[in-house]
């Protein structure tokens, strides 16, 4: 099976580290990736920058982007102001994100449930042009509310659907959802709305995102976010776990026998550079002093 990876170790990793890259190692680690295969980056986020100080370069980063016909550079934004700012900077690919828990909705975008959708539906609609995607996160499991129903992240997706958005990214923002349950609430997604193209955002508490994979594969799902080396988490999610990581889900997928046209050797050598940006790169502390 060909599966494709959304690397999103510029986004989701990065923004819940306690340094802030430099743009320039940002655009490396980008090229590094590509050289070793990977075809679709999520490289921003543009949310308030005093809120996420990780993120406040992303314009900067959509300029130094090397253009590249076969690759997507996917962005997130949570609001109008984030997707205008992301269609200003040359964006084309932007997730409007939501989340299927109130109480996470209201502490990363500072809004219900209702209210988020309502705004984006609005906004989405002005961009005609631009390809958007939705992701859904905390689609299974709350940090404050804890399981979240099937039936209620249905209404989400739906909700999604009625803008005219049909690519939607279930994100298990904890990774703490068993893969019984992850694959459970997929599964009845997929039945009630099997139209849709859906990907899954996995963060890795107890090491079972590989198996849930798996079971997403046997279910049609051909499409997975990861950040290599494992970073991440969500600053507005407490105890969120890191994503996982790209370079283990290309092992894994590549000893299944799928395809994902990234080369590992390549690969662990972006790893190893993106490693080193973290290490080297300023703590968060001080650069939000400067501002
Ligand atoms: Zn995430």
């Amino acid at each position: 099976m060909q599966i494709e990876i959304t690397d999103v170790f510029l986004r989701d990793g990065l923004q819940d580290v306690d340094v802030v890259v430099p743009t320039a190692e940002k655009l490396e680690t980008a090229a590094r990736l590509i050289a070793a295969g990977v075809r679709r980056l999520e490289v921003a986020s543009f949310v308030n920058p005093k809120k996420v100080p990780q993120m406040a370069d992303a314009e900067a980063v959509f300029a130094g982007l090397a253009v590249r016909e076969n690759v997507a550079y996917t962005s997130l934004a949570l609001n109008g102001r984030g997707i205008q700012r992301a269609v200003d900077a040359g964006a084309e690919h932007i997730a409007v994100v939501t989340s299927a828990s109130q109480a996470h909705s209201n502490a990363n975008a500072g809004q219900s449930i209702e209210e988020a959708l309502a705004g984006l539906g609005e906004v989405v609609a002005r961009f005609p042009g631009t390809d958007f995607f939705a992701g859904v996160s905390t689609a299974f499991t709350c940090p404050f509310e804890g399981e979240i129903a099937p039936e209620h992240l249905l209404r989400v997706v739906r909700a999604f659907k009625a803008m005219g958005i049909t690519t939607i990214g279930l994100a298990d923002t904890l990774g703490t959802t068993s893969t019984e349950r992850a694959i459970a609430a997929v599964g009845y997604v997929l039945d009630a709305e099997p139209d849709l193209d859906y990907s899954l955002h996995l963060h890795n508490a107890h090491g079972q995102a590989l198996a849930t994979v798996s079971a997403a594969i046997s279910l049609g799902i051909t499409r997975f976010d990861s950040a290599l080396g494992g970073y991440g988490g969500c600053p507005f999610a407490p105890g969120a776990a890191g994503n996982l990581a790209t370079e283990e889900l290309v092992r894994h997928l590549h000893a299944a026998g799928h395809d994902t046209g990234i080369d590992e050797a390549q690969l662990a050598e972006a790893v190893a550079f993106a490693r080193g940006s973290v290490t080297r790169a300023p703590a968060l502390s001080s650069f939000s002093a400067s501002h």
